[in-house]
């Protein structure tokens, strides 16, 4: 809850923090990336933590007035090396992309090759995509998924074979499947390149054990904190011990400048959550609702990618289920309070303003304490938004269903 200073001060900055609180409360959150932080994450962001200035690392800081920066930061990597078995953790990326470009600045030289996945095909913006500055600085070569949404190793390897890249890079956020860890290890060694894996989307199932863990596969893992983990918004560096000075230099002063101790001190207090029982039945009901949905729009005859979902979101393609574009099916769901994003799909003949299919991910329903029968209701809606004729009335009744819905279940965790 904001305070009352905040409200006396600044009515602008008031309202339009009302507005979002309101618009969070009564619509249904269903962007893959996103989720509710609880009430004491909340808390810890906003504390004078945001006030120091803590270059540096533990124990090892350029100014003074450190006794209790120190005692946050070791807390937050103590943590997070339990929260996933890991030999080394950088807590203080900014964001995922931070921690992204970091990790290639600590593993590679300018120009050196690395090969990650394509960005259609469920790849991130990090892993090279032109539009990116990092395009610039190393030569990106990408690999794809099969029409049947699995990934062909023997395939991969090949490449890598072809390419030599000095880094193999796994992770996406618009991948619905399940990756062989160990055979991107492999074809690591076997091509004598470095591994990394952006767990960005799963972090917070791979911390409730319920997706199997990269970190024993891989040298560096890189993460954000604000997805399925439902932390403060930012990233982290999971590595082995051989690089974690290197992390570390990248990190800082390599890339960033001060780190954002009340971020790290609310990143604190999500590992702290994540490492309770509650997070490992969380991470449990995600996946089970991404099943629910699913089976629905599998029922519907709705072009599920990928051959479906073994996460927590789900691709599917719009316009061959609905003639609409990713665009107009994303409006429609906005429509009727039901947030998405557009998404292209593999190859898609589409651009990206406007591509051919929506991302749909549960992390945030769950974490209001939506199951299986909730979602089953959610989608019955969305099915109705998007094949229905998507008159006025029509959607803003449906609209009405979602609202009912929310208010059953708050955001109160
Ligand atoms: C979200 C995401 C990122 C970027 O994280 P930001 O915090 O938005 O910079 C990087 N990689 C992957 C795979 C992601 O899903």
């Amino acid at each position: 809850m904001p305070s009352n200073r905040l409200k006396k001060q600044d009515k602008a900055v008031y309202a339009a923090l009302q507005g979002e609180e309101k618009r969070q409360r009564i619509g249904l959150e269903m962007i893959a990336s996103e989720n509710y932080v609880s009430q004491a994450v909340l808390e810890a962001l906003g504390t004078v933590f945001t006030n120091k200035y803590s270059e540096g690392y533990p124990g090892k800081r350029y100014y003074g007035g450190q006794e209790y920066t120190d005692v946050i930061e070791t807390l937050s990597i103590e943590r997070a090396k339990k929260l996933f078995g890991a030999e080394h953790a950088n807590v203080q990326p900014l964001s995922g992309a931070m921690a992204n470009i970091a990790a290639y600045a600590a593993l590679l030289e300018p120009g050196d090759t690395i090969l990650g996945m394509d960005l259609s095909h469920g790849g991130h913006l990090t892993h090279g995509h032109p539009v990116t500055f990092m395009s610039k600085v190393f030569r990106f070569v990408r690999y794809k998924t099969e029409a049947d949404g699995t990934i062909d190793y023997r395939k991969l390897e090949a490449l890598a074979m072809k390419e030599k890249p000095k880094l193999l890079l796994a992770g996406f956020s618009s991948y619905t499947r399940q990756l062989d860890y160990e055979k991107f290890a492999k074809i690591g060694k076997k091509v004598g390149a470095i591994t990394m894996m952006d767990m960005a989307h799963i972090a917070g199932l791979v911390a409730a054990k319920a997706l199997p863990s990269p970190v024993p596969h891989f040298d560096v893992v890189t993460l954000t904190t604000h997805k399925s983990l439902r932390g403060p918004r930012g990233g982290m560096i999971l590595c082995r011990k051989p690089f974690a000075a290197a992390i570390d230099k990248a990190v800082f002063p390599g890339i960033q400048g001060g780190p954002h101790m009340n971020i790290i001190a609310a990143k604190a207090v999500a590992f702290g959550e994540a490492l309770r029982p509650e997070f490992r039945r969380y991470g449990k009901q995600v996946l089970k609702n991404a099943k629910a949905l699913e089976k629905f729009f599998r029922a519907k005859k709705a072009l599920v990618l990928f051959g479906g979902t073994e996460n927590h979101m789900l691709m599917l393609d719009t316009v061959a289920s609905y003639g609409l574009s990713g665009k107009e099916a994303e409006a429609r769901l906005d429509a009727v309070g039901i947030t998405v994003n557009k998404n292209m799909i593999p190859d898609d003949p589409r651009g990206p303003m406007d591509p051919s299919g929506i991302r749909v991910g549960v992390p945030a329903l769950t974490t209001r304490g939506m199951k299986e029968a909730e979602v089953k209701k959610i989608a019955e809606i969305m099915q109705a938004a998007l094949a229905g004729a998507g008159s006025k009335q029509e959607l803003l009744k449906l609209q009405k269903e979602v609202a009912r819905l929310c208010k059953k279940f708050p955001i109160n965790h």
